[in-house]
């Protein structure tokens, strides 16, 4: 989340427009729509191939891509409903915090950690709706880094290294940032014609123009692409978002996806897995009330994000023993299912500065909504977030391993509410409330993008509808505190720059009674521990390596994946929600292959070459077959047949795999 806390915080332009928001909102409900999947209508007991839980980031791709197959039914459950009109218009993201269609989760109070938050927890907002935490985010635009991506297939194997899930990541996307789109160096890292259009322009904030010249005088080189691999800095992100309306994998695939063979069901709460002989058979869920039962010939895949996915598991049975047996769960498979939970840390540093410092052309008034309805433009259909990454040394430049968000907070905002939201506690709230009466805030969002500490994610009880137990685990290591004092002097250090020097920006530090009378790298460490909170990217509890494999099948028991945020064995240096989908992407292949079907649909064992048919062909259901060597070992073809079907598809076969040539060769 750190990208977006202008709105979090209550930006003026968003406060201003607040007054005509009933009107616009009945104006938007004709003029903004978007007509969701429909509910099917079950029995209870049917049988699926695949059973999906949760049609979030992940599920939503994934239930899209699988339905490509024509003879594969798909059932796709969620736990929420259709995602409200707030969800499409990006500028009105905030909303959705804390509302019906969040989950409202928290973490644990420690005692240790986040006291100076209101309860002492963190606040961990999930979409509940179909889209999941897609429809609710901030839909910045970032992948990570090509050594996150080592570490992964160092892990789990070659199928997760740079180069791989690059061409995944390329695959889904519609670049069309102009200041990407039109430069061939950044370009050969982008897709064109992919689904989720991602967008942006170089007409920012006045407040980020101001934040990436601040930077640059702090030595920070400005990019014009914070995915680019091959060097960081100061820039502005891009977004997923098409004509001024959120992108998400709900909106651009499962929106599209085909009808006939995917069935889903809307507010459908899946309260466990049906696992037999070690084997998963299906799921039970509860829809108004009412208990249904549905099985699944071939899987049934977790797709419920890195709390509830965890939380099923364990319900079900999967999950380490002694915790299972401690809530009398017969223990099913003993693995270390919900451990290795993380997050990116983040702190806030805070600096007030003159009026009129965030000044921006944005007109503040109903114009807005009206540009907004009129064509898609303006201040409600854009996200404007931008970052400075910091590599740990200068022995690794292309390495991000913090990251500054700087944002502006005009006076006078309605700033009370999402210092909330946020989860800082009154005090600290109202005090920030009161400065903000008389001076501009600018609060510097302070991250570390690879902690080493660990939480875990535990059941609070067998009743499958309470909360799982989130326990953070911020700064359990240490020496994840030890980098804070250098970061939020950096972060402190941008009024000291030109602009923020002559519009009288100084240092805030606000009262932490714990924290009084210390030196000041005492005080910041003593600071970032009370105000520390999760920037909403929690990965890793149900990770590969220790609870899936490779493939993401859970390990020890058969028909059970898990496919979304909860399977990353470590947090990428970046927001989660497109390596989401690029994970949703390539488990929608590995699953293809496996029942040997090619990526895009058909399904292998009916296709011919020539004469030759699928059944006749040595190895056909081995995923990683070469046409190339079918040809060759096979004494069936004669070479005349060999000499057509070659022409049609030499310039494949050496490279790729069967499934990628689908078009070139004769299919069924
Ligand atoms: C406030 C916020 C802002 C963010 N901003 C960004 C951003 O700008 N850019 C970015 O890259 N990342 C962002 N992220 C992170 C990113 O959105 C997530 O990492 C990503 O959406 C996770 O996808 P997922 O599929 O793992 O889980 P989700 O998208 O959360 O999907 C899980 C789905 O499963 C459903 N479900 C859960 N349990 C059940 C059940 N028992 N039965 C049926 N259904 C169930 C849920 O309702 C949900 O729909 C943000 C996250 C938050 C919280």
């Amino acid at each position: 989340m750190v990208c977006g806390l202008t709105s979090c915080l209550g930006s003026g332009a968003a406060g201003g427009l607040f007054s005509s928001a009933v009107q616009f909102f009945a104006a938007t409900q004709c003029l903004v729509g978007e007509t969701w999947p429909k509910d099917s209508v079950l029995q209870n007991g049917s049988r699926y191939d695949f059973i999906i839980v949760g049609a979030g980031t992940a599920g939503s791709a994934l239930a899209a891509r699988l339905s490509e197959v024509a003879n594969f039914s798909v059932l796709l459950l969620e736990a929420g409903g259709d995602p409200p009109i707030e969800a499409i218009i990006p500028a009105f993201r905030e909303t959705l915090k804390a509302s019906s269609v969040d989950w409202n989760f928290t973490s644990v109070e420690n005692n240790i950690t986040s006291q100076a938050l209101k309860r002492g927890i963190e606040q961990q907002p999930r979409g509940k709706m179909l889209g999941g935490t897609g429809s609710l985010n901030h839909m910045v635009y970032a992948r990570g880094f090509p050594s996150d991506y080592h570490e992964w297939a160092s892990i789990a194997g070659e199928t997760w290294n740079w180069t791989n899930v690059l061409k995944y990541f390329m695959k889904t996307e519609h670049m069309t940032d102009t200041n990407i789109v039109n430069n061939p160096e950044l370009m050969v890292y982008h897709g064109r014609g992919g689904a989720i259009e991602v967008s942006g322009t170089n007409e920012v904030m006045f407040s980020i123009k101001k934040f990436l010249q601040a930077f640059e005088e702090l030595g920070f080189k400005t990019v014009p692409d914070m995915t680019y691999p091959n060097s960081i800095g100061a820039g502005c992100f891009s977004h997923t978002i098409r004509n001024g309306e959120r992108d998400s994998s709900l909106r651009a695939l499962l929106n599209n996806a085909n009808s006939t063979s995917l069935h889903i069901l809307k507010d459908a709460f899946v309260t466990k897995i049906i696992i037999e002989n070690g084997t998963a058979i299906g799921i039970e869920a509860v829809k108004d009330d009412e208990k249904f039962l549905f099985y699944a010939d071939r899987e049934v895949i977790l797709s419920a994000g890195t709390f509830n996915t965890p939380k099923l598991l364990m319900l079900s049975g999967v999950g380490p023993s002694e915790h299972l047996r401690s809530l009398g769960i017969d223990v099913v498979a003993d693995l270390p299912v919900g451990s290795n939970l993380h997050d990116h840390v983040m702190v806030l540093a805070f600096l007030v500065a003159d009026n009129g410092t965030c000044v921006s052309d944005e007109a503040e008034n109903s114009m807005e909504a009206i540009k907004y309805l009129y064509d898609r433009t303006g201040f409600l259909a854009k996200a404007d977030n931008m970052a400075a990454y910091l590599p740990l040394s200068s022995s690794e430049p292309t390495v991000p391993e913090f990251a500054l968000y700087p944002t502006c907070i005009p006076q006078f905002s309605p700033f009370r509410s999402g210092c909330l939201t946020l989860g800082l506690n009154e005090d600290l709230c109202t005090e920030l409330h009161n400065l903000n009466q008389e001076y501009e805030l600018v609060t510097i969002a302070a991250v570390l993008l690879k902690p080493k500490s660990r939480g875990k994610v535990e059941l609070n009880s067998i009743n499958p509808f309470d909360d799982p137990l989130i326990y953070a685990g911020t700064f359990s290591e240490e020496q994840d505190l030890d980098h804070f004092p250098r970061l939020i002097k950096m972060a402190w250090s941008i009024a000291d720059t030109n602009y923020f020097r002559s519009k009288n920006a100084r240092v805030i530090k606000p009262w932490v009674e714990a924290c009084s009378n210390l030196t000041e790298s005492a005080w910041i460490k003593c600071m970032s521990r009370a105000m520390v909170t999760s920037a909403w990217h929690s990965v890793g509890t149900a990770a590969m390596g220790t609870v899936v494999d490779g493939d993401l099948k859970v390990l020890g028991i058969n028909g059970l994946r898990v496919v979304d945020a909860s399977v990353m064995p470590k947090i990428i240096r970046g927001n989660t929600n497109a390596p989401v989908v690029m994970i949703a992407e390539i488990a929608a292949d590995l699953i293809k292959e496996h029942y040997s079907v090619s990526r895009t649909g058909t399904n292998l064992n009916n296709m011919t070459i020539g004469n030759l048919t699928a059944s006749s062909m040595p190895n056909i259901s081995q995923p990683n077959i070469n046409l190339a060597d079918v040809i060759e070992n096979n004494d069936m073809i004669n070479s005349s047949l060999i000499e057509v079907e070659i022409t049609n598809v030499e310039l494949i076969t050496t490279t790729d795999r069967l499934s990628d040539i689908d078009d070139t060769v004769n299919v069924a």
